[in-house]
């Protein structure tokens, strides 16, 4: 018996430690892949996820996750530093992963593209393009509040942390944006980035509006 509750410890200590400690963003990463996947009727939708995540999971080159472009209106604040310098290491990396998509095929093009997705999305993170940042208040405080709200399939809402807001509504304009750039690749549907998990829509209305998005898209493809 002891001998079995010291397995026992040991085991639940092992999954404590195992355990992702922040995954704040995570989910918000992996809706914004998979509607591109979607888009492109790709067929990857099982690893998509994974992938766009890899930056922070596996390469964990956080300092390429940010562009400083001196061009773009920063608003002085104590509680971060405009960039002065331009700096476009995401710029780099987006190029970098959308070029090497370029020549591959199928699932292991959509990995580089997942990857690219991921810098991109960084991008437009106020926080990714400032310094100095009170991070646990702003920049932490506000991408854990976005992918709550993300993974809890919620579309109506706005996020605040030290004076900087964003609401759902930019979302998606930015996967469009990004996929503006995956240009040999033929894009076939405007899927919902998420499906709004509301009390009074039923899991059938939910469908017809999926396919409503569907067969306008086809519809714009075809007049
Ligand atoms: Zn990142």
């Amino acid at each position: 018996m002891k001998y079995f509750l010291i397995r026992l410890s040991a085991f639940i200590s092992l999954i404590i430690i195992v355990s992702p400690a922040s995954a704040w963003w995570n989910d918000t990463h992996g809706a914004l892949a998979e509607k591109v996947c979607k888009d492109f009727n790709c067929t990857c939708t099982d690893d998509i996820i994974d992938w766009s995540n890899i930056p922070d999971e596996l390469f964990k080159d956080t300092s390429n996750h940010h562009d400083y472009d001196t061009n773009i209106e920063c608003p002085e604040s104590s509680e971060w530093t405009c960039p002065v310098k331009n700096d476009f290491k995401a710029s780099r990396k987006i190029q970098e992963f959308l070029d090497s998509a370029k020549q591959k095929e199928g699932c292991s093009a959509w990995k580089d593209i997942a990857i690219a997705s991921h810098y991109f999305f960084d991008t437009k993170v106020f926080w990714h393009n400032v310094q100095d940042e009170d991070y646990f208040e702003c920049h932490k405080e506000f991408e854990q509040q976005v992918n709550d709200l993300i993974s809890d399939k919620n579309m109506d809402w706005k996020v605040c942390t030290c004076g900087i807001c964003v609401s759902y509504g930019e979302l998606e304009p930015w996967v469009i944006e990004f996929e503006d750039k995956i240009d040999f690749i033929d894009k076939v549907y405007e899927t919902p980035l998420i499906v709004e998990k509301e009390n009074n829509i039923t899991f059938i209305e939910n469908i017809i509006e999926h396919l409503k998005y569907i067969f306008h898209t086809i519809l714009k493809i075809i007049l």
